[in-house]
């Protein structure tokens, strides 16, 4: 059998090893220079860090497989990580507060003790809620005010889903607010309550590398820089792929591309199939990776829960590597998710407008976490812009989660956008690679 893998994310090259090892014959079209999709690499002090920043969780045992398998597995470290919210009250006043462990929320001072009781005691139960579907319809903002209290809504959650979810957190089903929670009770160190987070030292690049090396040894070509103009069907069978390298004629086809590239790119989908492509959306993202000569603030993470502050999170990840990595200097990121821009005139300007001076902007405002911030301190400045940072969720996302198969013959897509309502990440991007690969042979066989 010959077939064609769209996309080198992660979730290509899982679905290209998959079928290379059961002896078919994979070609991959990837449209940038580079294997690993949005875990695309820049450099710091001549070491490679992710473009957008990334660690893995203890639980996320498909990734730690293949990290393994690929041969890499000696340069993943855990890390023991910290997090902080930045906090401004009522009265102006902002600070940063702890909140590596369940035990800091006791002392997060903008919220009444019984209030943190009552938040604590929910965050630990609610995990053991078993069936998600129930909470698919029921928004966020008023399942957490239910069953964790509205000050724990006001002052922790509604500040950290506008982190990650912008504007559109108020359509947000409690369904993911739920599958988060449970992930993080799953990463947590039973003893200390703490969080190790893995990194493979030297930058997640070597892992995609690595993937690719061994795929070309089984066989696969992968073909860079060479964007997929067209996936030819008749409507009801899959034909082949039109690139810059002409036509291509292939049995089967796997799209990992973002949902509106493949609905643009793929021909006579049915028209009910195609709707339900085209309603599908995503986060845009800016992360910007500052080089300081000192840190900002302790934390690895921190929330930022100030709406004058125009980035959601700052990540200072020499606060998880040490800095000797990158020749010695501090790295930051500074990140903000927002929804497509026709959402709101806000969302149209990070959208459009131009990313130095967005991330010159942001600098601005870090003088309100450390007051002794000066610019002078930030010896380089990277910013990086995706339109497919993640799938846009919303109120009975659940029973919109597109189906592995396609309704033409041949034709199959394994993207984020069908994971919910667990987290998009490169652990999910190999399970999901894996599956699909279970449900073709399925297919294939039957
Ligand atoms: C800001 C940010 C932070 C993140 N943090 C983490 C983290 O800490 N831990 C973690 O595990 N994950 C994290 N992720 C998520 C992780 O990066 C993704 O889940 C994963 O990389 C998705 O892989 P994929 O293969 O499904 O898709 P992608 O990586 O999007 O791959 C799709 C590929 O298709 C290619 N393509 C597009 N159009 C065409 C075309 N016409 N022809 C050919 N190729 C095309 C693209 O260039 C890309 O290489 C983060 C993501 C972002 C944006």
């Amino acid at each position: 059998m010959r077939a064609a893998v769209l996309g080198a994310g992660v979730t290509g090259l899982v679905v290209a090893r998959e079928l290379a090892k059961r002896g078919h014959e994979v070609v991959v079209y990837e449209a940038s220079d580079a294997v690993g999709g949005l875990v695309m690499s820049h450099e710091v002090g001549g070491t490679p860090i992710e473009a957008f920043y990334h660690h893995i969780f203890t639980h996320e045992h498909h990734i730690r497989a293949l990290i393994d398998a690929v041969g890499v597995g000696d340069k993943l470290e855990w890390l023991p990580s910290s997090v902080g919210i930045f906090h401004r009250d009522a009265s102006g006043a902002g600070r940063v507060w702890p909140f590596t462990t369940p035990r800091d929320l006791l002392t997060f001072g903008p919220m009444r003790l019984r209030d943190r009781l009552r938040m604590g005691a929910a965050s630990v139960l609610t995990p053991y809620v078993t069936d998600w579907r129930k909470l698919d319809d029921i928004p966020a903002g008023e399942w957490i005010i239910k069953t964790m209290g509205a000050s724990a809504y006001t002052e922790i959650w509604e500040p950290m889903l506008r982190v990650k979810w912008s504007e559109v957190h108020a359509n947000l089903p409690a369904a993911w607010v739920w599958a988060r929670l449970a992930q993080r009770a799953r990463s947590r160190d039973r003893k200390d309550m703490g969080e190790k987070l893995g990194y493979i030292r030297g930058g997640f690049k070597q892992l995609y590398e690595a993937l690719a090396d061994e795929l070309r040894g089984r066989g696969v070509k992968i073909r860079l820089a060479t964007p997929v103009r067209r996936i030819l069907t008749d409507g009801r069978r899959i034909d082949g792929i039109e690139s810059d390298d002409g036509v291509e004629h292939f049995d089967e086809v796997v799209s990992t591309l973002p949902v509106p590239v493949f609905a643009k790119i793929a021909e006579n989908l049915p028209p009910e199939y195609a709707a339900r492509l085209e309603a599908t959306e995503y986060m845009w993202v800016i992360c910007v990776i500052l080089t300081l000569d000192r840190s900002v603030q302790p934390a690895y993470w921190l929330n930022v829960a100030d709406r004058t502050i125009p980035f959601g999170a700052l990540i200072e990840h020499t606060n998880l590597l040490p800095r000797e990595d990158y020749a010695g200097h501090h790295v930051a990121y500074l990140g903000r998710y927002f929804p497509p821009p026709s959402y709101s005139p806000e969302a149209e300007r990070l959208a459009t407008g131009d990313l130095e001076e967005i991330a010159e902007g942001w600098l601005g405002h870090l003088y309100k976490i450390n007051p002794e911030f000066d610019r002078s301190w930030v010896t380089s400045v990277a910013p990086f812009r995706t339109s497919y940072a993640a799938p846009l969720v919303s109120l009975g996302q659940g029973k919109r989660r597109l189906p592995f198969a396609t309704p033409v013959e041949g034709l199959w897509i394994a993207t984020m956008a069908q994971i919910y309502p667990d987290d998009r990440g490169q652990s999910e991007g190999v399970r999901l690679g894996l599956d699909l690969v279970k449900a073709m042979s399925l297919d294939l066989r039957s």
